[in-house]
């Protein structure tokens, strides 16, 4: 096979991979320049050689090699992208060796190429050069991570094929001492310099197609990881109906698919006129206390809200304002922010804060849309849960604990009184001749003396005692840390404020209505049945002798 043979075999193979750069290309996002570059300078530069044009001699072997070099150059550039070039140990040497490559060959083409001599100092220049190369990328990043790659296979390739390619030069200069007047001139360009050119080539474009492949491969395995993550967290949060938990287990989708930096979740208020902090995710640690509340219009969140949509704002473009200054000296580069939607539409806002500023993928967007769904679905489950069982936990008349959520109670302090020596009372309280009230003054108006007694109730004991209503016009008192003595004080305070305040409550005019309560303290291995009916009976003890008193008695006696 004469040269020009294989110089035409050479420009198939070229323009073979001219046109599939170009197919792949468009495909190849930010790479997808180098690619064509690289395949489309490189076929033109062989083109130019194989039919000499009806240029001057000088100009078109300028113009070829002026072609081939930008082509290579292309090549390392896209290489350099996908092989891990930022991960090199000692990357800085690649482009010093890149630009002696360029520069000597430009001298020693143009300047003073003269003898087969230079071509073997050039030549051997630059092999040694591309080996190092090699070399360089072959060393491995600093630190190696389980499961990556060594960088630079693709790149200490096309280097390895640049040495073996001057390499070849070399020996066919030294054989053929004819002076070769261009890197690539005709006459000169013999097999092996073929075969290794070839070789650069189709390395090239493995190398840039297997890492297309691999970086596709771990942009889908992200994806997977973010879907099971998205699945991890319905899964968990379906039943979840524990405000705490389910707060934290937010936080944590959102640092793990959205790689927030800090954020909040917020809640609409009440009238929908505001906004409240009700779990911050504050990596950042940011003082909240300035956003904590929110009024109708501040910040991106409520843009969100009123939109129904993903907001997103660089630090930037962020109005003048204390919240921007907060944010900036933590760091903060770029707020998005995602309404929480449930069945009854927008309940709240995610706010979420990066610190690198970058424009988000429209995928993010899209998931991070998606995600305040998931979350209000979730969310909205768990504060109905959290309003029903509030509903059970009082009474609807009187505000009070009902008996059901006081037993609860009781049980506790139960088993804390087990452990510790301070006594608790019970005290049980029956408003004396009720039936007469509604019978006269009508049930409204027992209703309403209902409400008084609560009221009274609750302010006249303690803090830390609880009141129930235990049914009908029938309290019972939970005197937490007392024993019979100051639980009777406490029991006589109630009935003498009761008497005082049931005179204006306007129930007829019968003058004051009175309570009877009956009083008894906790002893250790009783249980709290025995205690209630202990006070309950004290309470008949107290109506037998006469109501509107308080009979206070140990359990025993
Ligand atoms: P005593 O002094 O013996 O306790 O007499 P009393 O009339 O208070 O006792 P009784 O247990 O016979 O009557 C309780 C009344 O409370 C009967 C019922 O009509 C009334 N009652 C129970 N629940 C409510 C309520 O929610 N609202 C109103 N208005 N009345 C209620
Ligand atoms: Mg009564
Ligand atoms: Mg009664």
């Amino acid at each position: 096979m004469d040269n020009r043979t294989l110089l035409i075999a050479l420009d198939i193979v070229l323009l073979s991979c001219a046109l599939f750069s170009l197919v792949i290309g468009r495909r190849g996002g930010d790479r997808g320049w180098a690619w064509r570059a690289a395949s489309l300078s490189n076929f033109g530069g062989f083109l130019l050689i194989s039919f000499q044009p009806s240029l001057p001699a000088w100009a078109s072997v300028v113009a070829a090699n002026a072609l081939i070099v930008a082509g290579t150059y292309a090549q390392v550039a896209a290489a350099a992208r996908l092989g891990g070039y930022a991960e090199a140990k000692h990357r800085v040497a690649i482009p010093i060796l890149l630009a002696l490559f360029l520069g000597s060959f430009l001298y020693f083409t143009y300047v003073r190429f003269d003898t087969a001599a230079r071509v073997v100092v050039v030549s051997s220049f630059i092999a040694a050069i591309s080996g190092g190369g090699a070399v360089v990328l072959l060393s491995g990043p600093p630190r190696p991570r389980a499961g990556h790659r060594p960088p630079g296979i693709e790149l200490a390739a096309l280097f390895l094929c640049t040495a073996l390619f001057f390499a070849s030069r070399i020996v066919v200069t030294v054989v053929d001492d004819r002076s070769m007047v261009s890197l690539l001139d005709r006459d000169t360009y013999t097999s092996a310099s073929f075969v290794f050119t070839l070789l650069q080539n189709l390395v090239f474009f493995m190398g840039m197609a297997t890492a297309s492949l691999r970086a596709m491969n771990d942009k889908l395995r992200a994806e997977k990881e973010r879907l099971q993550y998205l699945f991890s967290f319905l899964r968990d949060t379906a039943g979840q109906l524990d405000l705490d938990a389910l707060y934290l287990r937010i936080g944590d989708i959102l640092t793990k698919t959205l790689n927030i930096d800090s954020g909040g979740i917020y809640l609409l208020d009440e009238g929908g006129e505001s906004i409240t902090l009700v779990h911050p995710i504050n990596y950042l640690d940011i003082d909240t206390s300035s956003v904590l509340r929110l009024r109708r219009g501040e910040g991106v969140i409520w843009q969100a809200i009123e939109r129904d949509e993903v907001v997103e704002v660089d630090m930037r473009d962020y109005p003048d304002s204390p919240i921007r200054d907060l944010m900036s000296s933590k760091g903060v580069r770029y707020i998005a922010s995602a309404p929480i939607r449930s069945s009854d539409g927008v309940i709240g806002g995610i706010s979420a804060l990066f610190t690198a500023g970058r424009g988000r993928a429209e995928a993010d967007k899209d998931l991070f849309y998606y995600l305040g769904e998931q979350i209000g679905l979730v969310l909205h489950n768990a504060l109905k849960y959290g309003e029903v069982s509030a509903m059970a936990h009082t009474d609807a008349l009187t505000g009070l604990y009902t008996r059901r959520r006081f037993y609860e109670i009781l049980g506790a302090e139960a088993r804390r009184n087990g452990r510790s020596s301070s006594p608790f009372c019970l005290a049980m309280a029956d408003l004396d001749y009720f039936k007469r009230v509604n019978d006269t003054a009508g049930h409204e108006c027992g209703d309403r003396l209902l409400r008084t007694a609560a009221e009274v109730f609750l302010r006249e004991c303690r803090n830390t005692d609880y009141v129930c209503r235990w049914g009908g016009e029938e309290f019972m008192f939970l005197l937490v840390d007392a024993d019979l003595g100051k639980a009777t004080i406490v029991a006589e305070r109630v009935r003498a404020a009761f008497e005082r305040a049931s005179r204006g409550c306007g129930c007829g005019d019968e003058g004051p209505r009175t309570v009877s309560i009956g009083v008894t303290q906790s002893e250790a291995g009783v249980p709290i049945e025995a205690l209630v009916k202990r006070a309950d009976d004290l309470l008949y003890e107290a109506k037998r002798s006469g109501r509107n008193r308080v009979v206070a008695r140990a359990f025993r006696d």
